[in-house]
């Protein structure tokens, strides 16, 4: 059963995983690692003719999960609401110009409001922008966000509230992401998880492990099997509900940045054979 040992035919890498990596040095050497999935950050986008990307990704027959990251619609400020509009229309072209069937979306919150404020405002955004991703043929993910995000970068902290939301908008370009490093802890989220597959909205799973002690809750993700997250209960959950999309390797670290990104690379197939 070799080659069952060696599938990596569902792993996915986010370029944000190998941050020090430009895109083409993503795309070269996930390909030469015998990696078919990225998804792209777009910071590693900024000053690229899309055109060439999109040549650059087909050549190495790369299959692009998902855009990292729209959202942020939430803020007091109705200006600011309006550029977030904005930014995710250009998100949306971006998807398209490179071949993203998915935008993933950290949703936003502004502390200067309730969360409940910030809700109605994310539900406002997704309205707005979905016209124009239906025409491109893009989804759109809400990745709900660990709670300790909720003062600023998303007021759905659980896949609960997402569901609720998705539910509420009720569109099948509009669906859930799930993070195992921002839901991990949720007594619900077995249940919630089947809830959201029953109604086809579990669009991405993404992996990465918690470190304890956590040094920073920003950029100190572990690799799958370096902390306390049992990451391969989780990803039965979301196989068993039906799920047949890629694994996407999403780590922030310090500490894996800083080490080779070949050798890093080779951990990550490593522990996503053995450890997710
Ligand atoms: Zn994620």
């Amino acid at each position: 059963m070799v080659s069952e040992l060696v599938d990596f035919s569902k792993l996915c890498v986010h370029t944000q995983t190998t941050k020090p990596w430009s895109i083409e040095e993503c795309v070269k050497n996930y390909a030469l690692a015998g990696i078919k999935g990225i998804s792209v950050w777009r910071n590693v986008l900024e000053n690229k003719n899309l055109k060439e990307v999109k040549q650059l990704l087909d050549e190495f027959e790369m299959d692009v999960v998902s855009l990292v990251r729209g959202g942020f619609f939430p803020s007091v400020d109705k200006k600011m609401r309006h550029k977030a509009i904005e930014d995710n229309l250009l998100a949306i072209e971006q998807a398209a110009a490179i071949g993203a069937p998915m935008i993933v979306l950290v949703c936003g919150a502004d502390g200067g409001q309730s969360l409940e404020k910030s809700r109605e405002q994310i539900a406002e955004g997704i309205v707005k922008i979905l016209p124009s991703a239906q025409r491109s043929g893009i989804k759109l993910a809400i990745e709900p966000l660990h709670p300790m995000y909720a003062g600023d970068r998303s007021a759905i902290n659980t896949i609960g509230q997402a569901n609720d939301m998705v539910e509420m908008i009720h569109s099948s370009s509009v669906g859930v992401a799930v993070d195992v490093y921002h839901l991990w802890w949720d007594p619900a989220l077995q249940f919630e998880i089947q809830r959201c597959a029953a109604h086809h909205h579990l669009f991405a799973f993404h992996v990465c492990d918690w470190n304890v002690p956590t040094s920073d809750f920003l950029n100190d993700r572990g690799l799958m099997g370096d902390g306390c997250i049992n990451v391969p209960e989780i990803r039965s959950w979301v196989e068993e509900s039906g799920f047949r999309g890629y694994n996407e390797v999403e780590i922030f670290s310090d500490k894996y940045w800083a080490m080779d990104q070949f050798e890093y690379l080779e951990k990550i197939k490593e522990a996503y054979l053995t450890r997710t």
